[in-house]
């Protein structure tokens, strides 16, 4: 298909500019390794005008109403609808996922939008019994103030979707730094803001060099909030700085998602739909299935089916009719991920499928599968962020348990099982953010997401997503 894939520019106050000094970095497709674009790197003085807009920004949406606001953001919803399949394209040229798969993210972008806008009108204060006649005691639901938030480039899209929608129904104005490997499908979320009404000032968009940027927005006295989605070292870093600055902050970090499979599941169907699931957005998931234990008598015809699935994933440029799984986002991953499977081979893993880059140009990668990994092996704690499924055996519930609390990542859990009482020890006892039970069931913008442990903290959706944009603010008046 042909497509044409614009250059991205920094978008501030209302408009969208080059870098005050002109500087630019390349776009590269992942399919194909050619640069197809290029995007305006922001400096210093980039930031100053963003951080001043904002705050101007800010003033005049907090004076909005909730209802205006939701109209407004409902607005940008139905925009994203309209330009989902224009979207797609771009986002397919620069992040590789297969159109299909850009096109719904553009989608579950407006529903996302929408959920939040009627949250917003929903962010009710409260009055409290005062002790005393003639006392009025009220909780009011301030925004907290402008933001400052980071997003990465597996979901271009999603990932600053949750985000903004949340600033914006809270009252609260946002500079985001965008993903530079995937800058033109995330610039077109705020088009749709732009368009649909949202004033000069209150979203912005900036790329450049991530740690410069986040170390001069977070440190800045304008920003009251932070939020980062990204690698767990990255966060921590992070983290420490919001709190050097005394700033709020949500962390949506990495995992290392357990599966946990018992003898008295659907172990075919199970199987199946979890091969297909591994290699979505070619496992550049933080809540992709990531260590399989699968019970004793139901390990091998599990791997069986598992492995006959994954083999028919067709692999491929994700702009070809028929791709269902499209290359690695960037060529960091590929060598990242070879020394994973390299690690976890020497230590005695057995490599039943995949474990290499396909071709040399793009960068594609086979779907993998590692059975019997001993848990000293690299990929065994570390996040592999790629088409690699390990999997491995149980033999009691308390051991599978064990097993998915040995890491410090918290972030989603996966089990199939019948038997009532496993099903609630595991929603009991599995340290997880959130755990979906004999069927895929996270991340609808009505329920929470977010991790515990080193996973981070705060949830970005679900009525508790609101809670960290906004203040409670207490006011207790008397009538004299
Ligand atoms: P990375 O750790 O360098 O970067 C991860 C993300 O953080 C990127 O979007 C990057 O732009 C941003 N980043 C890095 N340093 C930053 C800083 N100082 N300030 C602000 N933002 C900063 O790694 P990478 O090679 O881009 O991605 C690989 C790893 O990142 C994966 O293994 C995975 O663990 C993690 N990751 C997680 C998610 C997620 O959805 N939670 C998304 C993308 C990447």
């Amino acid at each position: 298909m042909t497509m044409s894939y614009s250059d991205t520019q920094l978008f501030i106050d209302g408009a969208w500019a080059a870098a005050a000094a002109g500087a630019t970095i390349a776009v590269v497709n992942p399919a194909t390794g050619e640069r197809i674009g290029s995007l305006a790197k922001a400096g210093i003085a980039d930031l100053d005008r963003a951080l001043e807009a904002t705050q101007r920004g800010f003033a005049e949406w907090r004076a909005t109403s909730p209802f205006d606001r939701a109209k407004i953001m409902r607005k940008a919803a139905e925009l994203m609808r309209e330009r989902a399949e224009a979207i797609a394209p771009l986002m397919t040229a620069e992040q590789g996922k297969p159109l299909a798969d850009a096109k719904a993210e553009a989608m579950a972008a407006a529903d996302i939008i929408d959920w939040f806008a009627d949250e917003g009108r929903r962010a009710y204060g409260r009055i409290i019994p005062a002790r005393a006649p003639g006392v009025h005691q009220l909780v009011v639901k301030e925004p907290v103030g402008p933001v400052a938030a980071f997003t990465p480039w597996n979901f271009p899209i999603n990932q600053a979707v949750r985000k903004v929608s949340a600033a914006l129904a809270s009252g609260c104005s946002i500079i985001v730094k965008g993903p530079e490997e995937t800058p033109a499908s995330c610039a077109e979320l705020f088009r749709a803001f732009h368009d649909a009404g949202v004033p000069a000032g209150v979203v912005q968009l900036v790329y450049g060099e991530p740690a410069e940027i986040s170390s001069y927005l977070i440190a800045h006295p304008v920003i009251r909030k932070m939020s980062f989605t990204g690698s767990t070292p990255v966060g921590k870093q992070l983290a420490a700085l919001a709190g050097q600055h005394m700033k709020r902050a949500t962390m949506e970090l990495g995992g290392h998602a357990p599966v946990i499979v018992f003898e008295d599941a659907d172990i075919a169907a199970t199987a199946k739909t979890m091969a297909m699931f591994k290699t979505r957005n070619a496992g550049q998931v933080c809540v992709s299935p990531t260590r399989f234990m699968i019970q004793n008598d139901a390990f091998d015809p599990f791997v069986e089916t598992f492995v006959e699935t994954i083999k028919t994933v067709k692999v491929g440029d994700g702009m070809e009719q028929g791709t269902q799984m499209g290359p690695l986002a960037n060529d960091r991953r590929i060598p990242a991920v070879e020394a994973l499977i390299r690690d976890a081979v020497e230590r005695g893993g057995k490599l039943l499928t995949g474990g290499n880059r396909i071709g040399n140009r793009g960068n594609f990668f086979e779907p993998t599968v590692l059975t019997d990994v001993p848990s000293g092996a690299r990929i065994m704690n570390e996040e592999p962020f790629g088409p690699v499924a390990i999997i491995n055996r149980f033999a009691t519930e308390e051991e599978a348990i064990t097993e998915a609390n040995r890491l410090p990542y918290g972030l989603a859990a996966y089990a199939y099982a019948r038997s009532p009482k496993t099903i609630q020890a595991l929603g009991d006892r599995v340290e997880t953010g959130m755990i979906t039970i004999n069927h895929l069931g996270l991340a609808l913008p009505e329920v929470p997401f977010g991790g515990v442990k080193d996973s981070g903290y705060g949830t970005e959706g679900g009525a508790d997503a609101l809670e960290p944009y906004l203040v409670a603010k207490f006011v207790t008046q008397a009538y004299v």
